[in-house]
């Protein structure tokens, strides 16, 4: 440990000379009210960032013990402190470079944190455990040509990362109010949750939410004026006692089969949107943080070209020309029909019990079929959807919600048809009954399984895990990675959030490797890996032993699913050798 001195000290000795010379920072510095540790220096300007820590005694921020007593909890206080953290660099990052006379950008440009979504979620960037919370950040050491910019550096971790490092961990009582707020929306959110099961639905929503969002690549909440809040019709609301908020009315959704239909433009998608974003506990602010979802629901989309292997798909297709038997279904390009099929199947394995689907996003010979076309076409393998809802629900228990616009035909096959008018909902059961009664559809219900289904048992051989010549994973946004020479497409797993967890993913894949050895099932492995994490915390994927870089954000072991499935070197069953 040296005094804080000895940074600025080196840094004033080593600017403008060779930029291996910012090796001399590696080592940890104390700087009174934290510790910041210098882990590991890049050896290159071009090189990935350098990776290092602040620790600090939480009871100094004034966070009690109690505060972070459970591991959901600890989560929730991690994500706030990391997003103050990340905000303040950010300003600091951001702050006008006129003062400079050479008009540099801002030191703490080099100080790398991203910056948390609207989830509340658990990251590798803070961590909070024996009463010292932790976090891990990047550092681009500046470099003019190839030399040591000492002072610029200097503004940065002696300067702008102090300060940072305050305003995450002050305590004025607008501090205390805040991170109390966020705590008590986290408890009331576990609650929903619990909520959730105990009533047998599969999702609320509460009356005042706001479910658009700017843009279909932004995240954040509409702010436009036109922008409608969520209100439940009478018939399909209901009231929530929460703990902190008090009761709550909204709209609940029961199990079984749910379709939500509207004209164009009404709001459907966004409302499914905000189901399928439901499995995540959302900030105050962002106007879906009391719509839940059970955490368990899959979006499941057409998606052809994608790999599957070794999927029965016999349930919605029977046999294919050329493919032998479609209960060990492999293929690497998937039409639209059976890559749904498949990727209902994949949910299932993973003990889904929650389906969201989306007309538009979906393939229309897999979903409905017409009377002619069930006349000219008797042979058609794929048994379409709306035969299958009900075996679903009341023989698998698996509840669907999806939005239909053309298909009438589900109207015959659901609980509950929820319509959008003008963002709004209302219930429009009752008329669909009516209508179902006078102008019968040809549904034709098929309640059994061809066979048993039995767990695929996982296999990778070829990107073996040594300590040494582990592949590297290149991530650059969150429709995809790349491992090793494989890149996996993820652009169908809509239930990513943040880039951090494809870069988690990337990791996760690792250690999935290790349990996939022809013995396990899919759950098996996903479960395996997050125990891993369970016990040793998210920073258990760095690649780098003994120094925990952020940047990782936990995904749901469905999430990894989506990954493996969709992984080239994927087998099935033991390894012939
Ligand atoms: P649909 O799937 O029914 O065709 P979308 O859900 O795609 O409709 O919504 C259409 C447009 O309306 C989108 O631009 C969306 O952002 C916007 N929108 C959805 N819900 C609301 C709302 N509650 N208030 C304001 N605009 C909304
Ligand atoms: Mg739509």
């Amino acid at each position: 440990m040296f005094p804080r001195e000895v940074l600025r000290q080196t840094l004033l000795r080593i600017d403008g000379r060779p930029y291996g010379a910012y090796r001399d920072l590696t080592g940890a510095y104390d700087f009174g009210r934290f510790r910041l540790h210098v882990d590991w220096v890049q050896p290159d300007p071009y090189a990935p960032p350098s990776r290092l820590r602040v620790r600090a005694p939480v009871l100094a921020a004034g966070i009690r013990p109690v505060q972070w007593a459970d591991p959901g909890r600890r989560t929730a206080l991690e994500d706030l402190l990391l997003r103050r953290f990340a905000a303040a660099i950010h300003r600091a990052a951001g702050e006008t470079a006129a003062a400079s006379p050479d008009r540099q950008p801002p030191p703490a440009v080099c100080l790398e944190v991203e910056r948390p979504g609207q989830q509340i979620l658990q990251r590798s960037g803070c961590s909070i455990s024996g009463g010292l919370v932790e976090f891990r950040f990047g550092c681009a050491l500046p470099a003019r040509g190839r030399l040591v910019q000492g002072m610029r550096t200097a503004a940065a971790l002696d300067v702008a990362l102090p300060e940072a490092v305050a305003f995450a961990l002050r305590s004025r009582p607008e501090d205390l109010i805040e991170r109390t707020a966020h705590l008590e929306l986290h408890e009331d959110q576990q609650v929903l949750r619990r909520t959730l099961e105990e009533r047998g639905w599969v999702a609320f929503l509460a009356d005042g939410s706001l479910l658009p969002r700017e843009s279909g690549r932004s995240d954040l909440p509409l702010r436009a004026r036109g922008a409608v809040r969520l209100s439940a019709p009478t018939t399909l609301a209901a009231t929530v006692e929460l703990p902190h908020r008090g009761p709550v009315r909204g709209m609940a959704i029961p199990e079984g089969v749910t379709a939500i239909v509207g004209g164009a433009y009404h709001g459907k998608s966004t409302l499914l949107g905000a189901l399928a974003l439901g499995v995540y506990d959302h900030i105050a602010g962002d106007g879906r943080e009391l719509c839940v979802t059970r955490a368990d629901a899959v979006k499941v989309v057409a998606e052809d070209g994608r790999p599957v292997t070794g999927v029965d798909i016999s349930a919605f297709v029977g046999p294919l020309p050329g493919v032998l038997d479609t209960r060990s279904f492999s293929t690497n390009a998937a039409s639209g029909s059976t890559s749904q099929a498949a990727a209902i199947r994949e949910a299932l394995e993973m003990g889904a019990r929650l389906l969201l689907l989306d007309e538009d996003q979906s393939a229309a010979n897999f979903m409905t079929r017409d009377r002619r076309m069930r006349r000219l076409v008797p042979d058609d393998p794929v048994i379409p959807l709306v035969d299958r809802l009900r075996w679903l629900w009341e023989v698998e228990r698996v509840s669907t919600i999806m939005v239909v616009g053309g298909a009438g035909a589900f109207l015959e096959v659901s609980d509950r048809v929820i319509r959008m008018t003008n963002y709004l909902p209302t219930d429009a059961g009752e008329q669909a009954r009516s209508i179902c009664a006078e102008l019968p559809d040809d549904v034709r219900p098929v309640w059994t399984q061809p066979t048993k289904v039995r767990p695929r048992l996982l296999r990778v051989d070829a990107p073996r895990t040594g300590a040494r010549d582990m592949p590297r994973v290149r991530i650059r946004d969150r429709d995809g990675l790349v491992y090793g020479e494989t890149p996996v497409d993820l652009h169908a797993c809509s239930q990513l959030v943040e880039v951090g967890q494809v870069r988690a993913l990337g990791e996760m894949l690792r250690l999935a490797f290790r349990y996939a050895d022809g013995r396990r099932s899919l759950e098996e492995v996903a479960r395996a890996v997050g125990a891993e994490i369970d016990r040793g915390g998210i920073e258990v994927l760095s690649p780098w032993p003994g120094s925990a870089p952020g940047g990782y954000t936990r995904p749901r072991g469905l999430e990894l699913a989506c990954v493996l499935n969709r992984f080239p070197g994927l087998a099935i069953g033991p390894s012939a050798e």
